[in-house]
């Protein structure tokens, strides 16, 4: 009897053990969901807008109030040349928050990139674009 009581000790304590492991499995399982969502989440910004021309050479806000940039950026939306994060005015970032416009190239000469700012997801230039790049 004590034998058969000892068994089912053994058996409960091999089932508890195991529940960890069920535990990192799930842990995994999401960790692959996630992967997931960022490997198929795509940008549906770029492929429904139309490049506009650069309304300018420099950062316009820049070029107003005699401020220097380090880089510049062309808002796909509405073709406003902005600095980039690195240059004190970051007139491409507040030129996303005040016109919406998520999608900003790189105007960098041979510099070919887009970065959406809602999906914050690094894009290909489309081939509409490539003309007004430098
Ligand atoms: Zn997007
Ligand atoms: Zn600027
Ligand atoms: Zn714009």
């Amino acid at each position: 009897m004590d034998a058969v009581a000892g068994v089912g000790r053994a058996h409960r304590a091999s089932l508890t053990e195991a529940d960890p492991l069920l535990e990192a499995a799930a842990d995994i399982l999401v960790d692959g969901d996630c992967m997931q969502k960022e490997t198929t989440m795509e940008c549906t910004h770029l492929a429904a807008s139309e490049p506009h021309p650069p309304q300018g050479r420099g950062c316009a806000e820049c070029l107003a109030t005699g401020g220097r940039w380090v880089h510049l950026r062309l808002c796909i939306g509405c073709g406003h040349v902005g600095c980039c994060d690195s240059s004190p005015g970051k007139h491409a970032t507040r030129h996303f928050r005040a016109a919406g416009h998520p999608l900003m190239a790189s105007f960098e000469p041979g510099e070919r990139w887009v970065w959406c700012y809602v999906d914050e997801a690094t894009l290909d230039v489309p081939p509409s674009l490539e003309r007004y790049l430098r």
